[in-house]
């Protein structure tokens, strides 16, 4: 409570949001103003000629003149008639040094006029406001990224909720893991009362990671649906556009309406772009509003009342580059890994988006989904929608097998586009690589157990993975350990070898790891065959820190240096021969799993466990 007052101080001096910026409306009330006094200031009364207008003072019609820089304005005298007002004229000036003699002469009234300093003030200042103001506009309207002109207008829209979502977690397929640790909030929102009568530990915010279209933004709906509560939602990237002041306003702002309508969800779309870590990047000038908001997010979140039960979400698919301050305790300190869907997932997306569509018989959403690879819940809607249409400008009574192909073309084409995807012989070499490591982690003594394979591919810099998990918490590792390490990580590059004949470059960062190991092996633990017990400085070239510490060359002789490599180069060999036998030996298994993985995509502990019990051997395996 304390912290939520405090938070209300600092908010009164930020006005109200505006509906349009104050300068803005000063632009537009100028110029328009000074349009109206061009206008008719100039036309007042009867446009005369000039010398229409010496011939009417010298016959005395006159009565009044004022003369200014470029007119002169008038009124004749009175026509003596009852209710008829005097007439006004005008008329533009002309050099004329003999006009105040003659006015004198006629006795005409007249009186000079400077043009207000005012109005030549604006006259001089408002068509270069103008000018500034329409480049803006134009910048903005050829930076995407800033939102568009459009949000002008959107920002100031009231923050309202989604009373109902109507998005349950049946709609999401394929995200099972996610919906698991998401099912605590939907429990949590259905009943607070529940949880603050036991005291428990209140969830406040997690994150949803994962790359865009995997139905991150469905599974925070899908949250709200289950527990039937409201659901707020903002984007990140429509706060960069903002004019100061407001970005901070519309975060306290949404945030109160949450609290008024507790229990509920906000969900903030592209976190990343509003919660990037300070001093990242990004347009100049943008920083500071962005930071305020960042600020004002932070405050919300650490002062609001969490047994309210106000849940928060947050979606990004660039975590790295966020803010620590966003992910420490009691903000958004869980993760929820929203990631590619594998086949099963993705035959899941595809049946749950075509349940509206009518299937020709010969429609078989399992195959589709093999011929998917690295498709998200997006590209899969996208197919079905395609497909559905391919069969309506044909004139089909059913969506065939024939147009989800044309689907997939036409999406994958979209998709090269985009970025790129992998080839089936890639695949292949990518599951032979992780089948190697997996076998060759199963068949030796002293490495930890494999938890899950997978070759759903993630972006382009890992093709594919296996998890291994450690069996227990382990700081001293004996020489077996370290040499197990080594030879789980060779088995990568060892069964492309095997299988192919050839290597690809996916190995590059097994092998850099391996001899990262050996290396340490050799130099720190003493644990060569010949140089014995000691230990060696690793060598690091020479770096501004060896030189500093004053430790000149390394302290031993040349020959030794010579004998270390040698070591480290052998270890490596004998460690390389052995994994090259081992797989050769699990030949059969590795071809039989290869079919399995590369048809399901993920193998999991229990079944990879299941495959390869059968072919141990133990008297053999360990050699
Ligand atoms: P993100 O927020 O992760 O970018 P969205 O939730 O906006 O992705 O998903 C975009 C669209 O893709 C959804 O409206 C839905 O049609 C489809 N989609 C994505 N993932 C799934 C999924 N797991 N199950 C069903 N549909 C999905
Ligand atoms: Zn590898």
């Amino acid at each position: 409570m304390s912290q939520k007052s405090k938070s209300n101080q600092s908010n009164s001096p930020t006005p109200q949001i505006p509906v349009a910026p104050p300068w803005l409306r000063a632009v537009l009330i100028a110029s328009m103003a000074l349009a109206v006094i061009r206008l008719f200031g100039a036309s007042a009364g009867e446009e005369l000629s000039y010398s229409q207008f010496k011939r009417d003072i010298a016959a005395g019609k006159i009565e009044r003149v004022v003369v200014s820089d470029s007119t002169v304005q008038g009124r004749y005298r009175a026509s003596g008639v009852e209710g008829e007002s005097p007439k006004i004229f005008s008329t533009a000036r002309i050099p004329d040094d003999g006009l105040v003699e003659v006015l004198e002469a006629n006795g005409v009234e007249f009186i000079g006029r400077n043009p207000s300093p005012l109005l030549t003030l604006v006259g001089w200042i408002a068509p270069v406001l103008i000018f500034v103001g329409a480049w803006f506009f134009i910048m903005k309207r050829f930076n995407p990224a800033q939102g568009g002109v459009m949000s002008l207008g959107k920002s100031k829209a009231k923050i309202v909720a989604e009373d109902q979502t109507g998005i349950t977690f049946a709609d999401v397929a394929g995200q099972e893991e996610a919906k698991d640790e998401l099912t605590e909030i939907v429990k949590f929102l259905a009943t607070p009362e529940r949880y603050r009568a036991l005291g428990g530990k209140l969830p406040r915010g997690a994150l949803l990671v994962g790359p865009p279209g995997t139905g991150k933004t469905m599974l925070a709906k899908a949250v709200a649906g289950e527990a039937k509560v409201p659901f707020f939602s903002i984007s990140g990237s429509e706060f960069v556009e903002l004019f100061v002041g407001m970005g901070a306003a519309r975060v306290r702002d949404l945030f109160s309406e949450a609290q008024k309508k507790a229990p509920c969800i906000v969900f903030i779309d592209e976190l990343d772009a509003l919660g990037k870590a300070r001093g990242i990047g990004g347009m100049v000038g943008g920083h500071d509003e962005r930071e305020n908001t960042l600020n004002q997010l932070l405050v919300e979140m650490d002062g609001f009342d969490t047994t309210a039960g106000v849940v928060i979400l947050a979606a990004t698919n660039r975590p790295e580059v966020l803010d620590p301050a966003l992910l420490r305790a009691g903000r958004f300190d869980r993760q929820v890994l929203v990631d590619r869907p594998d086949r099963i997932g993705r035959e899941a997306i595809l049946r749950v988006h075509s349940r509206g569509v009518k299937l020709a018989p010969d429609v078989d959403l399992g195959i589709l989904a093999q011929r998917t690879p690295g498709f998200v819940g997006a590209d899969l809607a996208n197919i079905v929608n395609e497909a559905a249409l391919l069969a309506a400008r044909r004139d089909k009574a059913d969506v065939s097998m024939a147009d989800f192909d044309e689907a997939i073309d036409r999406v994958v084409a979209g998709l090269e586009k985009k970025n790129r995807l992998i080839t089936p012989k890639e695949k292949r070499t990518v599951a032979v690589h992780e089948l190697g490591h997996a076998l060759v982690a199963a068949f030796t003594p002293g490495s930890d157990k494999v938890h899950k394979i997978s070759i759903v591919p993630r972006g382009l810099a890992a093709l594919g993975y296996t998890q291994q998990l450690p069996t227990e918490d382990r700081y001293l590792m004996t020489r077996e350990e370290l040499e197990a390490k080594v030879d789980v990580l060779l088995g990568g590059r060892a069964a492309e070898q095997v299988i192919f004949g050839e290597i690809s470059t996916g190995a590059h960062n097994d092998l850099q790891r391996a001899t990262e190991i050996v290396q340490s092996m050799v130099l720190e633990y003493g644990m060569g065959d010949t140089l014995g017990v000691l230990t060696y400085p690793k060598r690091r070239g020479a770096f501004l820190g060896d030189q500093l510490a004053g430790e000149g060359p390394r302290p031993y002789s040349e020959a030794t240096a010579q004998a270390l490599d040698e070591e480290m180069k052998k270890l490596m060999e004998r460690r390389m021969d052995r994994v090259i036998r081992l797989i050769r030996r699990k030949r059969a298994l590795l071809d039989s799993l290869a079919e399995v993985l590369l048809e399901k995509e993920v193998i999991e502990a229990a079944e990879f466990e299941r495959l390869v019990e059968q072919h141990r051997d133990s008297a053999q395996d360990a050699a």
